[in-house]
């Protein structure tokens, strides 16, 4: 199969939701082996089968149950591509934003816990187990992406202090591995997302317009964005296309992150 991934195998962690099926399709088209990984049995079969039926050319399309917080269950998935000669791309996307999140008076202490364990110890897993496999199966290169957010790069004031703690954890970490193992050929970046179309954020705001309008009002474009924008940059990430990127925080998000004041 032609394409800008032909012969690359590829695990999409969170890939049943908005950023990650996005990227599976995408991932498929351009002629990936594509590993679609997500905690949620229903929403995983639903995404396999509109992968499959966008891209019914596709090369091995195959799911995973995994909680990626679990280290066991991380190093199953990427194991079970040994037998397809083992990672070339990883994509550590699995996030949560808790409603329950708040600020420093306001967070529970369990709600902190399980935000850090998912988006930063499951970025950590993915990026350790990619790293072994990527050594396992003696490549000279191999891409990974790590899902952070605007909110490891500004601050905001509707807090959620642990899920912008996590996201700049992220963005450390992957800046780090980016270093250490650059001359192993293994590439490292972030992708920094705007608030995005997705459930994710969507589901959270509702249609409340107040809430919504206090957002927009920050967006340079006047909108959110959409999953498929964030999964173009992604693609051109884990491509050869992007062969001398490295340690980037790759921001996507219609230039808020530059903004002082936006168009009225
Ligand atoms: P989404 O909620 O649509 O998708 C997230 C997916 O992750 C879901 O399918 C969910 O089942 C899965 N998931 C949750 N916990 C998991 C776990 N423990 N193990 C494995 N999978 C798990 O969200 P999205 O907008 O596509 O977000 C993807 C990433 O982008 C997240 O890391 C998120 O923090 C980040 N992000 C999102 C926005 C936004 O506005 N939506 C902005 C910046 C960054």
């Amino acid at each position: 199969m032609s394409g800008r991934l032909a012969g690359k195998n590829a695990i999409v962690t969170g890939a049943a939701g908005g950023i990650g099926l996005e990227t599976s399709i995408l991932f498929a088209r351009e002629g990936a082996n594509v590993l679609m990984a997500d905690i949620s049995p229903e929403a995983l079969s639903r995404a396999l089968a509109k992968v499959k039926q966008l891209v019914p050319t596709a090369n091995k399309i195959e799911t995973t149950l995994c909680d990626v917080s679990k280290e066991s269950a991380v190093q199953a998935a990427v194991e079970s591509l040994d037998s397809w000669g083992g990672v070339d791309i990883m994509f550590n996307n699995a996030g949560i934003m808790h409603a329950r999140d708040d600020d420093a008076v306001n967070t529970p202490e369990e709600i902190w816990d399980l935000t850090q364990n998912i988006n930063v110890k499951g970025v950590w897993f993915g990026c350790k187990h990619a790293v072994l496999s990527l050594r396992k199966h003696n490549k000279t290169k191999g891409s990974i992406i790590n899902t952070a957010s605007v909110v490891a790069l500004v601050g905001s004031a509707t807090p959620q202090l642990a899920y912008t703690a996590s996201k700049g954890a992220v963005l450390a970490m992957t800046r780090e591995l980016a270093i250490v193992h650059a001359r192993e050929g293994y590439r490292f970046n972030s992708l920094c997302p705007a608030p995005l179309n997705t459930p994710l954020l969507q589901d959270w705001l509702g249609d409340d317009k107040a809430k919504r309008h206090r957002r927009e009002v920050h967006f340079p474009t006047g909108r959110f964005g959409e999953a498929i924008e964030q999964a173009q940059a992604v693609l051109f990430l884990a491509s050869d296309d992007s062969s001398f990127v490295n340690g980037h925080d790759f921001a996507v998000d219609g230039g808020m992150t530059k903004a002082y004041v936006t168009p009225e």
